[in-house]
């Protein structure tokens, strides 16, 4: 089953069940204090938290979402993306936890020629938090799920919040076993690589107040309307439906990693740390482009940033697969045109879209071939003198000189045999960023002595030097 027919199986659904079908909005939202959309509940704050009224009793939708704090996940597990879609149906007073429920496991267990999605009830395993008995009952009796594939988690796990007092609520997840072969037995409570986590229902039935802590909050009472709010991975229920060991091998993201599976000349599925750099291509690759569409170009602050750092990760793990060429030409087509049936935009927008990327690739690869040959030269100076670690002004003066992120420095010793004196390397970090303020603050007292001439000499005329030389920038990679 493709991606973008489970999709569509789901929206079919829920427009069947007299849901508003409600289309995606940006990655970027309004919200300036949210950096990105990180789950299909964001657009839907308002309506939820009862700031406004909602235009519809029930919705469903498929959103796209960004999740960046998965990043160090994303090819090491089968399930982090850090673009993904998100399904939700919601409820704004209407349906509550039956409905959500039944809605859920009909879906789910339906046969595919009936429209659903084909589970086996046998492999779905669901966790509801610790006091919610209701929760339990329902899933005993609309689902017929016996006791013990359903488990109790605590607020770590099973409990929703905004952080701030207001709406809260329990929450129960649906999980795939996806069988001894991945792991051990137990449930979800036990392994979350062998279970898969599917779907989370959240029950927005409480208020909350006084709160401490992601888990440390009052319950203050029941809140007058309760809501509905779900999200299921699409990326991982296709995983599953389409026999594929993860969600960088799906049909939406597989074209990029055998793209660059070509392109390297080696082979996927030989070498442990080969395929994690090719599932980190695949989705860094279509993070890039899904976020480029959305608006984002490439800078060193911000949702910028952010973007900056997804395509140079992609650049330096081309290059750690031994590939030293531009590779966005090739890697940006085909994930344009793994996602263009759902993203047309990526096509007529793609002129725009790939100058950016282009242009963030040859930039950075120009960078990297000025690092490495004092890199190459320093690690072989450091193995003569019979050091095993690179001296940390070696490793300074490729930051600071030629803007060579630090984690590339350290990768590259290290498949050199070789360590980083990090102590030294950030010691000399310190001084810098000491010297800039001291700089500034010098600079101030510059402009605030020549101020003091300014009537004499006329406005306008000062010029400073070193604002260039003094412009440093946040490198992460
Ligand atoms: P996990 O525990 O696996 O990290 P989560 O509990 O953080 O998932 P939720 O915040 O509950 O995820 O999001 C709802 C659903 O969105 C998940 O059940 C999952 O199907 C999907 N999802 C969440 N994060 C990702 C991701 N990084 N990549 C792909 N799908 C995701
Ligand atoms: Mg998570
Ligand atoms: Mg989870
Ligand atoms: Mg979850």
């Amino acid at each position: 089953m493709k991606t973008a027919e489970i999709a569509n199986r789901y929206l079919d659904f829920f427009r069947s069940k007299d849901h508003e079908i409600v289309p995606s909005a940006s990655l970027v939202s309004d919200d300036p204090s949210i950096m990105f959309t990180i789950a299909g509940m964001v657009p839907f704050i308002p309506y939820l938290t009862g700031v406004v009224p909602a235009p519809y009793k029930a919705a469903a939708d498929l959103q796209k979402c960004i999740r960046t704090n998965d990043i160090e996940e994303v090819g090491k597990t089968a399930r982090h993306g850090t673009f993904f879609q998100m399904m939700g149906n919601w409820s704004f007073g209407d349906y509550f936890k039956e409905g959500a429920i039944s809605y859920a496991w009909e879906l789910l267990t339906s046969s595919e020629a009936d429209g659903g999605l084909g589970f086996d009830e046998k492999d779905l395993w669901v966790t509801v938090y610790e006091d919610d008995d209701e929760a339990e009952q329902l899933w005993r009796s609309v689902a017929g799920l016996p006791a013990n594939r359903i488990q109790r988690l605590g607020r770590e796990d099973n409990y929703w919040t905004t952080g701030q007092p207001g709406p809260a609520g329990p929450c129960s997840e649906i999980y795939f076993d996806r069988g001894p072969k991945y792991g051990q037995d137990g449930g979800p409570a036990v392994d979350d690589n062998r279970f898969l986590e599917i779907w989370n229902l959240v029950f927005m039935q409480y208020a909350i107040d006084n709160v401490r802590g992601k888990t440390e909050f009052d319950i203050v009472g029941e809140l007058p309307q309760k809501n509905i709010d779900t999200g299921m991975g699409l990326e991982r229920v296709a995983f599953l439906k389409q026999g594929v060991e993860n969600m960088y091998e799906t049909d939406q993201v597989r074209p990029v990693l055998d793209r660059a599976v070509e392109l390297s000349g080696r082979t996927y599925g030989k070498n442990h740390e080969d395929d994690v750099r090719f599932r980190v291509i695949a989705d860094h690759v279509r993070s890039s482009l899904m976020l480029l569409s959305d608006g984002v170009t490439p800078s060193n602050e911000g949702r910028g940033y952010i973007l900056r750092r997804l395509m140079r990760r992609t650049v330096r793990s081309m290059r750690l697969l031994g590939v030293e060429e531009a590779t966005f030409p090739e890697l940006f087509a085909a994930s344009r045109d793994a996602m263009k049936a759902g993203y047309p935009e990526l096509e007529t927008d793609w002129q725009r879209l790939s100058s950016y990327a282009f242009a963030e690739e040859e930039t950075f690869l120009r960078t990297l071939t000025a690092g490495s040959t004092i890199l190459d030269t320093a690690v072989e100076k450091t193995k003569t003198a019979g050091s095993d670690k690179l001296a940390g002004d070696q490793a300074f003066l490729l930051h600071d000189t030629y803007g060579f992120p630090i984690d590339l420095t350290l990768e590259i010793a290290e498949e050199a045999g070789l360590g980083v004196d990090r102590d030294g390397f950030d010691s000399l970090m310190k001084a810098q960023r000491e010297r800039a303020k001291e700089d500034a603050r010098s600079r101030k007292r510059q402009i605030a002595d020549l101020s003091v001439y300014r009537e004499f000499r006329g406005a306008g005329e000062t010029s400073f030097l070193g604002y260039d030389a003094l412009q440093t920038e946040t490198r992460v990679l």
